[in-house]
């Protein structure tokens, strides 16, 4: 799946119209001409790498990573193809905001490429860099930080403590995090201080809202960063700002991630997890992500009616290594949720009335 060359456009899956959650399965038949946004979840195996496209010459990537070579490959490959496609001249090959959610391997592992093969203007990260002993990505961490220095590329962090003390309502925007028109790009969450031993739980959550269509980008944060946005929502008198219409779940669906309360809050009309293939990759194995649960309770609160059969594959050659270990999965076929490990990179678009997903 990883190895296909991206084909622009991709086969329409779905149609979702904020008026009465219409769907369509239209072949072809419907399409938004002119979005005024494209959230492409890339396929990059085990890892996340999130491209936004924002017509007519913005773009903004939330992490560069994967663990294997062939996930950042493709990552290298669709920016590239982006940038070359026809009509595509005016965004200069420059991507004006990346994001590196947390400083694990699978986020941005990518990023030395990116940084040197496009241009970036700004680099926003969680601020944990070289100074998180425990970080295994320590090295990594070093020589972005060097490359940012050299390129001279704007070097922002979001933390809880600057959403707090900054931001409105629990959420926080700028314009450097945001210098988008026709978007809004808002921080639910970044590094808590102190800063948590669990990296996964400083990841900077965004909200990235186009009119009345939004989507929820939540990197790896698990139940307790949840339930800490939970809370600090709940106590500035805005807990509908988890409402979205799209949840990137977190943790490439593991069951540490997309907490009953959490997704319950967000009540998503649709889903996509991030997650590799078992069978191309020791690193993907081994996670034995995404975990049923989590998939059958994204379900459960995802709201778009579907009248599609789905299906699961089980991976034959693999037995769990407890009683208490959930089979991996291969999901195929979607009762909104999405997942790059069987439906490839996957793109939803908006004109800001409309929700599209669609998938190579
Ligand atoms: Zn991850």
């Amino acid at each position: 799946m990883h190895k296909k060359p991206i084909l622009f456009p991709f086969i329409l899956y779905v149609l979702f119209i904020l008026s009465g959650y219409s769907t369509s399965s239209a072949q072809g038949k419907v399409d938004i001409p002119n979005p005024k946004l494209s959230v492409y979840v890339v396929d990059v195996g085990m890892g996340d790498a999130i491209f936004l496209e924002i017509p007519p010459k913005d773009c903004m990537l939330i992490d560069a990573g994967s663990w294997d070579n062939y996930g950042i490959d493709h990552l290298l490959q669709f920016l590239q193809d982006f940038f070359a496609e026809s009509g595509h001249e005016a965004y200069q090959s420059t991507i004006d905001v990346v994001v590196a959610s947390h400083q694990h391997k699978d986020h941005i592992q990518g990023m030395l490429k990116v940084l040197n093969k496009f241009k970036v203007t700004t680099y926003i990260d969680n601020g944990v860099g070289c100074k998180f002993n425990k970080s295994k990505a320590n090295k990594l961490v070093k020589d972005i930080e060097k490359l940012l220095k050299s390129k001279s590329i704007k070097h922002t962090q979001i933390t809880d403590q600057l959403i707090e003390s900054k931001g409105k309502n629990g959420v926080y925007t700028d314009n450097i995090l945001d210098p988008f028109a026709s978007v809004d790009v808002f921080a639910l969450a970044g590094t808590p201080s102190p800063v948590d031993a669990n990296e996964n739980d400083n990841s900077i959550v965004l909200k990235v809202k186009c009119d009345s269509i939004s989507i929820l980008l939540t990197g790896d944060a698990e139940e307790p960063e949840e339930q800490s946005i939970i809370e600090r929502l709940k106590k500035d008198g805005n807990i509908g700002a988890l409402d979205v219409d799209v949840l990137k779940a977190g943790h490439h669906g593991s069951n540490t991630a997309s907490s009953e309360e959490f997704v319950q809050l967000a009540s998503p009309s649709m889903c996509v997890i991030s997650v590799g293939v078992a069978s191309e990759s020791p690193k993907t194995k081994s996670f034995r992500l995404p975990k049923e649960s989590v998939v059958r309770r994204l379900e459960q609160y995802t709201s778009r009616v579907l009248d599609e059969e789905w299906e699961a594959q089980m991976f034959p050659d693999k037995k769990p290594k407890s009683a208490k270990s959930e089979k991996p999965l291969i999901f195929k076929s979607k009762k909104g949720i999405y997942f790059t490990s069987s439906d490839g990179t996957i793109v939803f678009k908006t004109d800001g009335k409309k929700l599209i997903a669609e998938s190579n």
